[in-house]
């Protein structure tokens, strides 16, 4: 493997590919953004814990499934993405539960689950992200989330230790999981936010566990109806979903009892642009970008969005898009 730089580094017996100053829009569905200093793609799971092992513990780690709901700002990301997709990879029956490892996508999950006569992973065909992401994000959608099928996850440790937890360790909710630690405040999968309320950029903070793989429980059940449904589902997606242009999905999370798009389009801002980013004429808590969006552009466009919204409203949206790295001088 390519290991020259970073010095730092201990790359002896690792079987992985370390890129330096990768284009993180080739790793984002917005396809905008900057580059990341170094990504490092595990060979497998035995790889990855070694480079936890072996990586400074002041050295920013940044998760990486599909990179569908993740902006990585023009100036770029310093530190290290761990690239999931491809190396974690493991899908399997594990006695009446599906095993599955973070880098296995959304699609593939929901194929799996239906050819084993399993129920009620449908919903994942429509999150185009990794089941790593999906866990970080609590994804989910049509009345299902992704949390409410695990029965335990695993996780490495930024010391590489490889650990089992149950659910009843984090906080989960609506977009939103955090591991309750002892101290109170553990962060697993809880990427860096633009504070947008007081347009302040928080420092990136380091990913400090990482979802390797989950235990998942689904119902025996109708599979031909199953089938159906996740073709049913696709369809209506593309029907409501501006999918012919880059994009990160919704962008901000629903408030409570109310629906971001339908508060965003009373404020006449479908169709609102800056530079090559757009509010989806189809769906508007959808940014699109509609060529040469940079990661500013979009991050200008969600701002706008935040502000209409509460001027014209009074209520305060919140991203539901992570939004990581430095700023353009
Ligand atoms: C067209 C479209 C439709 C969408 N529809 C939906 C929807 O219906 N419902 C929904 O919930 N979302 C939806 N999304 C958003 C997105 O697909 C989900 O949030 C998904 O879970 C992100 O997965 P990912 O692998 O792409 O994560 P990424 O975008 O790569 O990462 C997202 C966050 O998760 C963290 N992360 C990733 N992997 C890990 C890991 N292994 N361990 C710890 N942290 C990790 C990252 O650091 C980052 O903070 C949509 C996106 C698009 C583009």
């Amino acid at each position: 493997m390519n290991m020259s730089e970073p010095t730092q580094f201990n790359a002896e017996g690792l079987r992985g590919e370390m890129l330096r100053d990768e284009p993180m829009a080739q790793h984002v569905s917005w396809r905008a953004g900057g580059v990341a200093q170094r990504m490092y793609r595990p060979a497998d799971l035995a790889d990855l814990q070694q480079f936890l092992r072996r990586t400074p513990a002041e050295e920013p780690l940044l998760a990486v499934g599909l990179g569908s709901n993740l902006l990585v700002r023009d100036g770029g990301f310093r530190g290290t993405v761990v690239q999931m997709v491809g190396a974690l990879a493991e899908l399997r029956m594990d006695g009446e539960l599906i095993y599955a490892q973070a880098g296995v996508p959304g699609a593939k999950l929901a194929r799996f689950a239906a050819s084993n006569n399993l129920c009620g992973a449908e919903f994942f065909v429509g999150i185009p992200g990794t089941l790593g992401g999906m866990l970080a994000m609590n994804a989910g959608c049509y009345g299902s989330e992704t949390w409410q099928k695990v029965v335990r996850v695993q996780v490495l440790t930024r010391g590489g230790e490889l650990l089992e937890r149950t659910p009843q360790e984090y906080e989960i909710g609506y977009r939103h999981v955090r591991r309750i630690s002892d101290l109170g405040f553990g962060i697993c999968g809880e990427a860096p936010q633009t504070d947008f309320a007081k347009s302040e950029i928080l420092n990136p903070k380091s990913s400090e566990e990482f979802f390797v793989g989950a235990w998942l429980k689904l119902e025996t059940g109708d599979v031909e109806k199953a089938r159906q449904d996740i073709k049913a589902l696709m369809e209506k997606r593309s029907a409501s979903q501006p999918l012919q242009l880059p994009n990160a999905g919704s962008v901000f999370r629903n408030p409570e009892g109310g629906h971001a798009a339908k508060l965003i389009e009373g404020c006449g801002l479908k169709g609102k642009r800056i530079g090559g980013a757009e509010v989806s004429q189809k769906h508007a808590n959808f940014i699109v970008n509609a060529g040469g969006a940079t990661a500013a552009d979009i991050e200008n466009l969600i701002e706008e969005v935040r502000t209409t919204v509460l001027q014209q409203t009074g209520v305060e949206l919140h991203p539901e898009v992570r939004i990581v790295g430095e700023k353009t001088i």
